[in-house]
């Protein structure tokens, strides 16, 4: 690991077999990408829709949908086509799903070939993927672990899920089909992450991070940025999803801050100060305020809201754009300078004006100002 010039942490990666899912790639050093699933009724499109729309605001690259069955296949290609981002279909048991959703313009698709049926079922579904041109995930899930792997390992083991991996890719080559992320998850952390080490050793395929029925809230995100944090320092980890028995849009937040605590993504990153007696506004609402406008960019701004004019300059005038907040009034900063001070209720706005001309400058440095 070593810094960047922004001083940042770089982790290496671990090489992988890039895929394509729609217009994302996943390993094979593309950037990590951010999944979450929808949780509505995917026969009820518009809710479903909705729902991926939020997801993208909130900086998802990649959506998952459950396709329970065969007639909600034909939601699933209205959601897909009315979708924003590339979107996944979720299907066990029934490999005749599958095979219409690869047909439906799922972007990819998400098996467990243990419950998909025998070889020449799925070989249909591979039949499918390959004439879409998209890939499969192949997931290993500790709930669903095979009975003579249980029974070799002395139970569900780290070790166990790593081999239970490798044999189900190992069965989709021999059936031809490569084009393959592996996911491997338990709700127990350690575990999880000894079973993605002990598969990464072995394997050069992407793998889909994320720790199962982890909970919701406060809880969930630190179990999921416990495990996927350790293991995205490994180098290991292509795409992520944190689940959570809350919104996706909530999921799709907490893995966006996982990968920007880590170096791993661009984008604005707040400081706001805890507030103290000298606050003379509403500075929590004032935060909030300019942490989801500055969703709309991607460079890495350090931009400071601070609760006063005592202490809150020196912060201000350190970030690339800044605010110390008065009653009533706030005192705008960019690159060190103070620029002009404005009424309160125009704050956000004059704080997304800098930022937005400073995040053009960090994309284009040449350009004239
Ligand atoms: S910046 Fe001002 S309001 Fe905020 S914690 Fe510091 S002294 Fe208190």
């Amino acid at each position: 690991m070593s810094p960047d010039n922004a001083g940042h942490s770089t982790w290496p990666r671990r090489d992988t077999r890039p895929v394509e899912v729609g217009d994302v790639a996943i390993g094979g050093g593309a950037p990590v990408s951010v999944q979450t699933m929808t949780k509505t009724d995917t026969l009820d499109v518009a809710a479903t829709v909705a729902q991926i729309e939020r997801s993208a605001a909130a900086g998802a690259d990649l959506v998952r949908a459950a396709v329970p069955s065969i007639e909600a296949v034909d939601a699933f290609e209205r959601v897909r086509s009315a979708s924003p981002l590339p979107v996944i279909a979720d299907v066990h048991f029934d490999h005749r799903i599958a095979v219409a959703c690869a047909g439906a313009g799922a972007d990819k698709l998400r098996i467990n070939p243990g419950n998909i049926g025998d070889d020449q079922r799925l070989a249909r579904v591979i039949e499918a993927a390959t004439q879409a041109g998209i890939p499969i995930r192949v997931g290993v899930n500790s709930g669903s672990l095979e009975e003579d792997i249980v029974e070799r390992h002395g139970g569900v083991t780290a070790a166990g899920l790593a081999e239970s991996a490798a044999r189900t890719v190992e069965r989709m080559r021999r059936l031809g089909f490569e084009e393959l992320v592996v996911s491997i998850k338990a709700a127990d952390v350690p575990m999880t992450v000894a079973a993605n080490r002990a598969f990464a050793g072995r394997s050069d395929l992407p793998l889909h991070l994320g720790i199962t029925e982890a909970g919701f809230g406060c809880a969930a995100a630190v179990k999921s940025a416990a495990g996927l944090g350790v293991l995205l320092a490994d180098g290991i980890g292509d795409t992520i999803r944190v689940s959570m028995t809350d919104p996706p849009e909530d999921e799709v937040e907490v893995g966006i801050w996982l990968l920007r605590s880590l170096g791993l993504r661009d984008g604005p990153w707040l400081i706001s100060c805890p507030t103290c007696g000298r606050c003379r506004v509403d500075l929590a609402t004032l935060a909030r305020e300019a942490e989801a406008a500055l969703r709309e960019l991607r460079a890495p701004l350090k931009v400071a809201v601070m609760g006063c004019e005592v202490n809150g300059p020196g912060e201000a005038r350190q970030a690339d754009v800044g605010l110390a907040a008065g009653r009533g009034r706030a005192v705008i900063f960019a690159r060190g300078q103070q620029l002009r001070t404005v009424p309160i209720g125009e704050a956000v706005e004059a704080l997304m004006q800098e930022a937005r001309r400073i995040a053009e400058d960090m994309q284009d440095p040449d350009a004239p100002h």
